[in-house]
């Protein structure tokens, strides 16, 4: 897909944070849909249990607030949802604790009966050609991340300049991006795709600022660099064909190559998972903690759920579903006895006495919602709904104000 801007082809109680139940703790690494939605099934099937989260960030939601489009609000009222269960008595969240280097999965597995991996894919797939590292190419998940205010992308600031963009990709992530290119600079509230699809359907309007288009049988082969070497200033793609029919259809390359001139090209072809401790089991093919309907491969007591345990595919629906299937095994674990829960686990006690020992400090869930206050009130201002703080250390200092 490509962009133009005259023409885009393509618990104690009384102490919120921490819990004193008795009964089974468990901890749960990542607070995205899949850390929250495991939660929430958990605290709901089990009126004895607590449940801890912990989240690499100080702010909570995951892709809900990094990934999802800023036009599509509605997908982001689930944080209603996940706010209800942050907020229940037997939950607390611990942000800003970067499982795997602050505290690692065998430490979480000595203070909890069980942990759950819900840590999301933060890794990104390569497109493995020539020039792809070369200013001027972005990952859609960087571009993603940088549009939606993620911290660690802040300082991205592609060249919206150019004339023409490429977009690598035509999945959903590849039409957000899409959208957001071909948007005007104040978000407008309405969704774009359908009148995207309508544009390109029409072909086009002739006074429209900004066009699209996709362009299909294409395949990347080569990042063309400008006459310094120093920047992207076209892509070279192998054009394909169909070979075979029905189910046995495949694309096959014609030899023939065709030259894309544009200053921006983003590849969008997939977020993947990232190993985050050596303790646990990775498959670095399949890019998923390996597991069997949510357990984790020959490690009891460990379990995981949403993209990290099934790959980076699906929308929130399919990562409620995996959750509380997740949930479910977890339970039915607890109640055959699977699960040592006779001994006392001291939970996010513990780990806070010793993540303080290492210099970490935790933001609580009431200090994410001074963050999010701020943030309101920063929008307010500005005529929207809120205005993302970008820096984590004005974002720690707001929490522990
Ligand atoms: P994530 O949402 O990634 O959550 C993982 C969490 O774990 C993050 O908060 C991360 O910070 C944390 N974490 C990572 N490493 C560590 C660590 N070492 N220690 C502690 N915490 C850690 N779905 C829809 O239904 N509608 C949409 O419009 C939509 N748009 C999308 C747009 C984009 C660009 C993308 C990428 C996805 C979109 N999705 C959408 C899909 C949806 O976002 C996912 O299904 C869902 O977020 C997956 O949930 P998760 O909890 O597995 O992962």
């Amino acid at each position: 897909m490509s962009y133009n801007k005259k023409h885009v082809s393509v618990t104690l109680p009384g102490v919120r944070g921490l819990s004193s139940s008795s009964g089974p703790r468990v901890c749960i690494v990542g607070g995205g849909p899949a850390g929250f939605y495991t939660a929430q099934q958990l605290l709901k099937a089990r009126q004895d249990a607590a449940v801890d989260v912990y989240e690499r960030l100080p702010v909570p939601f995951g892709l809900v607030r990094f990934g999802v489009a800023p036009d599509h609000p509605e997908v982001k009222n689930v944080i209603n949802t996940f706010t209800q269960t942050a907020q229940h008595e037997r939950c607390s969240f611990h942000g800003n604790v970067n499982v795997g280097k602050d505290v690692t999965i065998d430490e979480l597995r000595q203070a909890y009966h069980a942990v759950v991996l819900s840590y999301g894919a933060e890794g990104n797939r390569s497109m493995g050609i020539p020039g792809e590292d070369l200013p001027g190419v972005f990952s859609a998940k960087d571009f993603v991340g940088w549009y939606n205010g993620l911290p660690s992308n802040k300082e991205l600031r592609p060249d919206l300049s150019c004339e023409t963009a490429v977009i690598l990709g035509q999945g959903n992530v590849a039409l957000d991006v899409a959208r957001i290119l071909l948007a005007p600079v104040e978000m407008p509230r309405k969704r774009l795709t359908e009148l995207m699809m309508k544009a390109a359907k029409e072909g086009g309007d002739d006074k429209a600022e900004k066009c699209w288009g996709f362009r299909f049988f294409r395949n990347p082969v080569e990042v063309i660099a400008g006459a310094d070497g120093k920047r992207a200033t076209g892509i070279r793609l192998a054009l394909n064909k169909l070979e075979g029919s029905g189910e046995s259809a495949r694309a096959e390359v014609t030899g023939q190559l065709e030259d894309v001139d544009c200053g921006l090209i983003i590849s969008s072809i997939g977020y993947k998972s990232i190993p985050i401790d050596p303790a646990v089991p990775f498959d670095p093919r399949r890019a998923i903690v390996p597991n069997e309907m949510g357990r984790v491969q020959d490690t009891a007591g460990l379990y995981c759920s949403g993209w990290v345990k099934r790959g980076p595919t699906g929308v929130i629906a399919t990562t409620m579903n995996d959750s509380f299937d997740t949930a479910r095994v977890l339970i039915q674990d607890m109640e055959a006895g699977k699960l040592d829960l006779s001994v006392n686990k001291p939970g996010a006690q513990a780990i806070t006495a010793l993540l303080q020992t290492r210099g970490v400090r935790t933001v609580l869930f009431s200090q994410w919602e001074k963050i999010n206050a701020e943030e309101e009130k920063r929008g307010k201002f500005l005529g929207k709904p809120r205005e993302k703080l970008l820096d984590v250390d004005e974002m720690l200092k707001i929490a522990w104000s």
